[in-house]
């Protein structure tokens, strides 16, 4: 008997098992349904679709809806946006999953989830280029990663599009990359840091990094300010305040406690200039404005805040940090009248960091939680998530950030939760490269390729 069989005939009989719990009908006879729609086909939704297909020995059938006609990668666009590396490395695509695991890829953008009475737990309405379609199944995985409040503007409402927060990679990476090699030589770059929780929590001060190290090579007399809604430097500090301290000390300006009020711009320019309230945090974590500064700029970014994606705002699952709080053992929505629902990637509310990395495991941890729910079991109780993050500081050097994290409760509040445990001190906390090098911007390289080629193939 092969492995494979062998596997298969496991899972089968556990399926068997879990049939007599299984919370939807079932014809009398026939094999059970188990059929599982994934929303959005990025690092989450990727993962948990293929991740789907491998732990159930391709029983569980998987559908994957996806708009876009490929994926654009935000992990190393910051690169990009320098014009060190091309845009093409950001490219991925679904085929592998489809070829190598029997995923069904549609290209399509999912509008509504509801109950589907006798066709199935769930409805699932999508509109495609030949006209909205139904799909009917047991699951429902939401992956559709985050989309961004509005930016504030004293000028004009129609300001808010082309301000431009290159935080979802894509044209409008690019975009900024030609507002940077256009800029005059003496400009300024401003870009602004929403209050956390945001996507990829070292991601802005990687960015302010190696802004700096363009201008330094290719405009020296331009400068870098930072403006952080946040009171301090939100990950991997000890790097990032060193370079902020050395490395760039002549042409980088880091401001914390800058909360965006307004950005007062022209339609489609690059420049313009953003108000900001000074804000310190008091002894109960409140915001106490102590004035406000105008920064004139003439390359503006503004990273605003962000949510869940869209649909999962229309589906009612996030509550009111515009996440979606989710049971981290399954993934699967807290919200009332959900089950069945899973939220994953940066849409879902947990305490792990909104990262890609993070998102992949993630997903298996959601897709363990499933394959184990059609058989009839609970979701293993205290699952363990890693995360490892490169970032270049420059052209040439990067430094790196990693954690471990356990599912558990707190003694305190009894409150269950993923905690990072720092692997060398054994405290809590993420692990921190000693410093940057070149060897570790070369190591970064393997990193991305690994992580994207297990997510996508
Ligand atoms: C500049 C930058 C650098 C970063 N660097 C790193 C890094 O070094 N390491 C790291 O781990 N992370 C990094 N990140 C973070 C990482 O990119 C995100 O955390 C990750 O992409 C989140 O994955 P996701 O699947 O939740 O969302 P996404 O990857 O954004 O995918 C969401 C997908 O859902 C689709 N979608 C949305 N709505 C629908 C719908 N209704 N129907 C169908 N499809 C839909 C979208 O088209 C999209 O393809 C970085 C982010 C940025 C901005």
């Amino acid at each position: 008997m092969t492995r494979s069989l062998l596997n298969k005939r496991h899972f089968l009989k556990a399926l068997g098992a879990g049939s007599l719990v299984a919370p939807w009908p079932l014809v009398a006879g026939a094999a059970p349904l188990r059929r599982v729609l994934v929303v959005g086909g990025g690092m989450a939704g990727a993962t948990v679709a293929k991740y789907l297909r491998l732990w159930s020995n391709r029983s569980i059938e998987v559908t994957l809806v996806e708009p876009s006609a490929q994926y654009t990668s935000n992990i190393m666009s910051n690169l990009v946006l320098t014009g060190q590396y091309s845009p093409s490395i950001l490219n991925y695509g679904w085929n592998s999953l489809t070829r190598n695991h029997g995923v069904v890829r549609i290209a399509g953008t999912v509008v509504g989830v509801e109950p589907g009475g006798s066709l199935g737990p769930w409805k699932v309405t999508l509109t495609t280029a030949s006209g909205t379609q139904v799909r009917y199944c047991e699951r429902v995985v939401l992956a559709p990663g985050v989309q961004f409040d509005a930016v504030p503007s004293t000028a004009n409402a129609a300001v808010a599009a082309p301000i431009l927060h290159a935080w979802q990679a894509g044209p409008q990476t690019t975009q900024l990359r030609d507002f940077l090699a256009a800029m005059p030589p003496t400009g300024t770059f401003v870009m602004t840091i929403p209050k956390a929780p945001y996507r990829c929590p070292p991601g802005p001060y990687e960015r302010a990094c190696v802004v700096a190290d363009y201008l330094k090579r290719n405009k020296p007399g331009a400068q870098v300010i930072v403006l952080d809604a946040n009171p301090d430097i939100m990950a991997e500090k000890e790097n990032f305040a060193h370079a902020f301290g050395t490395m760039y000390a002549s042409n980088l300006s880091y401001r914390a406690g800058r909360m965006l009020r307004s950005v007062q711009a022209t339609t489609g320019q690059p420049d313009g200039a953003v108000t900001v309230d000074v804000v310190v945090r008091d002894a109960s974590g409140q915001d106490i404005v102590m004035g406000t500064e105008v920064y004139a700029a003439q390359v503006l970014n503004v990273i605003p805040r962000h949510r869940a994606g869209a649909i999962v705002q229309t589906l009612g699952l996030a509550d009111a940090t515009g996440f979606a709080p989710v049971d981290g053992r399954s993934f699967e929505s807290t919200m009332p009248g959900r089950a069945g629902i899973h939220v994953i990637g940066d849409a879902s509310k947990t305490t792990l960091p909104k990262a890609g990395h993070v998102g992949n495991q993630g997903a298996k941890i959601c897709a363990d939680a499933i394959v184990r729910a059609f058989a009839g079991q609970t979701p293993y109780a205290t699952p363990t998530a890693n995360s490892a993050c490169f970032s270049p500081l420059s052209n040439t050097v990067a430094s790196w950030l990693t954690a471990v994290y356990q599912y558990q409760q707190d003694p305190g509040t009894g409150a269950w939760r993923y905690v990072a445990t720092d692997q060398v001190s054994g405290t809590v906390g993420a692990t921190e490269a000693a410093s940057a090098s070149a060897e570790q911007f070369s190591k970064m390289s393997t990193w991305y390729r690994s992580l994207m080629n297990e997510t996508f193939t």
